[in-house]
This record gives structure tokens, C-alpha cells and sequence, in this order.
């Protein structure tokens, strides 16, 4: 990611906010924004490093303070059905509820609040940088946006109110209620996958695979637009069963309609002995979804015709991309223009 901001500034400035969704526990704090729900004693920090019980008080210590900033077409986060072809000012900041071993982004995620590259950007200051920049929206992305949640919250409230949309781009661990508010500001969310299987969590990610999944249900039944990401790891996740079974719940829990996007592993933080995801096993993750009704079923980090979307119903080639460029738009007002049927999206 390349940053709009060279150089850091006027930290001292920039006042820690009392965060939300904590209760008394104990006699220490427990944060319910995330499903670790971690009891925090006095002058500690959560898993996520982030959130600081001080005098009985839990502080969000990153609150306006993001570590990287850039606009990104929305196809990169990847959301292929919502706002297509335009630009959003993405933020990420530091820490990580996760400890992804193949992280891709682990220079921010598996950072604190001593790293050097650190911004001061005001929730107030954040819609006019949108329209400065072009961009149609913001998107928390790069690291874990539930962990600035406060952050995030502000200024996607200010940003929904100068009519520009906000997107999450998640692992998919917040807890329902957190949830439920965000709602009103934040409207998409691209939530990672990143396997079928408890141990996967367990021994790649230090997380359970339940709750992903109910926040995925939540978060459809709540009306955020929902697509998916599985990254494809050779040996880790890329069981043609496992694909299946994700496949089929899909199609169950979340609906056909949703777009999920299969991505393709490069060596990357503690996983760097795994080999990139042979495009065969791409190939076969892409038929065993479309065999289980998916509509949509995408190929990420890869040159493939399958970044391109096509009418469900005729065939017809709707958009076509290539990488996170639209080469060809040929939706008419949300509709197949041959067949007019509906292309499930927003802001097509
Ligand atoms: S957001 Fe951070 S402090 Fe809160 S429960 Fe999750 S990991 Fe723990």
C-alpha cells in the first residue's frame, strides 16, 4: 500500500477516547466488542493491544491514529458488487485481534503504538480527505478495523452524512451488539473465511471458526452487503472437502447471491516454506463452488477470466477486470442487459 501521508505528526495531540462495549468483570474490565470477550486487569491491554483498562475505564489507545493510508479502487478490498469502478480512502492501523502466521499485511497488524509511521488524522477531518482524493467512501481495512472500532465508528458517521459510503474489510470476530450499531454508519463488509475447520483457527489464526461464521449470518441478517474471502493455503485449508463444506454453507446460511472471492496464497510472514497455491487448485475451488450454486465465485491474486463477472442466469459478461481495473461495464441499471435479470449488489 502506498501512503498519502509521508511523514508523522502531532501525536501528543491526538486524545485517547473511552472505548465501547465493556463491563465490570471481576474486578477487572471485559471487553465485549470481540469474540476473545478478554477480562483486562488495571494498566493491561487486550489481545489486540489496542484497548487499556486505566482506573477502571477501558481506552481505545489507537483512536485516530492510523499507519497507513492510500486510495484503493474498491476491487482491491475485494468488493466486486458495490460501488464498482470507484475509489475509497483506506486506513489501517496497528495491532491485531488475530496472529495469522501468513499474515499479509503483518508489518501494521503485529505492530504497537511505538511504531514510527503513525498519523494524526481527526474523525472530522476525514470526509473532506475523501472528497480531496476522489474517493466515493472509506474503507477500514489492512489490519483488524474492529479494534479502532470507536475510530472507525466517528468517522464513518461523518462520512455516511456527506453521502459517501463506509466498508469494512474483517476477519469477522466482532461481537453482535458492536455489530448492530455499526450498522447505521458502516454499509458493506468484506469478512474473511480463512478456512472451514476449529483447528485451522486454533493453530493458524489463535481464534475459534464459530464465531466467524455467526458474525458472517449476523452481519447478512443485519443488511451490511456481504461477499467473502478464502484465502487458498497449499496443505492448510485447500482440502477439496473442506471447499465443499464452505461452499455449501454458503449457499445455505448466507445465500447463493453472496460473492465469494478465492485467493491465492504467496509466502508471507511465518509461512514463508509453503509453496503459492497451484492455479489447478484455484480451478477446482472455483467448479466445487459454482457446483454448489454459488452465483458469484471469484479467483483473487491471480490472472484468470475469473475476475469477471457474468449474468447467473444467460452468461452474458457483465463487468470485465483485469486485476482491479474495470475493463468493461455492461450492467444496466442493476440489471442483465440481455436477459434482465437482476445482479445482486449496491450501486450497480
Ligand atoms: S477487541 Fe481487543 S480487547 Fe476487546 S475482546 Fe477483542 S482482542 Fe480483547
Amino acid at each position: 500500500m502506498c501512503s498519502i501521508f509521508k511523514s508523522t505528526s502531532g501525536l501528543q495531540s491526538v486524545s485517547e477516547r473511552e472505548a465501547m462495549f465493556y463491563s465490570p468483570f471481576k474486578g477487572m474490565l471485559r471487553c465485549e466488542l470481540c469474540s476473545h470477550r478478554c477480562p483486562i486487569p488495571e494498566g493491561k491491554v487486550g489481545i489486540c493491544g489496542v484497548r487499556q483498562n486505566r482506573k477502571n475505564k477501558l481506552y481505545a489507545l489507537s483512536y485516530g491514529k492510523p499507519a497507513a493510508i492510500a486510495v484503493d479502487p474498491i476491487e482491491k478490498k475485494p468488493l466486486f458488487h458495490f460501488y464498482p469502478g470507484t475509489g475509497v480512502l483506506s486506513f489501517g492501523g496497528v495491532g491485531c485481534n488475530f496472529r495469522c502466521q501468513h499474515c499479509q499485511n503483518w508489518d501494521i497488524s503485529q505492530a504497537d503504538l511505538s511504531f514510527s509511521y503513525l498519523k494524526h488524522v481527526p474523525p472530522e477531518n476525514i470526509p473532506a480527505l475523501a472528497k480531496k482524493y476522489g474517493a466515493k467512501g472509506v474503507a477500514w481495512t489492512y489490519n483488524e478495523p474492529t479494534i479502532w472500532y470507536e475510530y472507525t465508528y466517528d468517522s464513518s458517521k461523518l462520512v455516511k452524512r456527506e453521502g459517501m459510503y463506509s466498508v469494512y474489510v474483517t476477519n469477522g470476530y466482532m461481537e453482535e451488539e458492536p455489530m448492530k450499531e455499526l450498522r447505521k454508519y458502516v454499509d458493506a463488509m468484506n469478512i474473511d473465511v480463512k478456512a472451514f475447520t476449529e483447528e485451522f483457527y486454533r493453530k493458524i489464526v489463535g481464534a475459534k471458526l464459530q464465531p466467524v461464521l455467526d458474525h458472517v449470518v449476523a452481519a447478512k441478517e443485519l443488511g451490511y452487503h456481504v461477499e467473502l474471502t478464502y484465502l487458498i493455503i497449499p496443505g492448510q485449508n485447500d482440502d477439496p472437502g473442506e471447499i465443499e463444506r464452505f461452499s455449501r454453507w454458503v449457499a445455505e446460511y448466507v445465500g447463493t447471491e453472496t460473492p465469494v472471492h478465492f485467493s491465492r496464497f504467496h509466502p508471507d510472514y511465518r509461512m514463508t516454506n509453503v509453496r503459492p497455491t497451484p492455479y489447478t487448485t484455484m480451478m477446482k475451488a472455483y467448479e466445487t463452488a459454482k457446483k454448489e450454486g454459488l452465483e458469484y465465485v471469484y479467483l483473487g491474486n491471480m490472472i484468470t477470466d475469473k475476475e469477471n463477472t457474468y449474468c447467473p442466469e444467460c452468461g452474458e459478461l457483465l463487468i470485465e477486470r483485469q486485476g482491479f481495473s474495470i475493463t468493461k461495464y455492461n450492467i444496466k441499471k442493476g440489471k442483465c442487459p440481455k436477459c434482465g435479470h437482476r445482479i445482486h449488489g449496491v450501486g450497480l
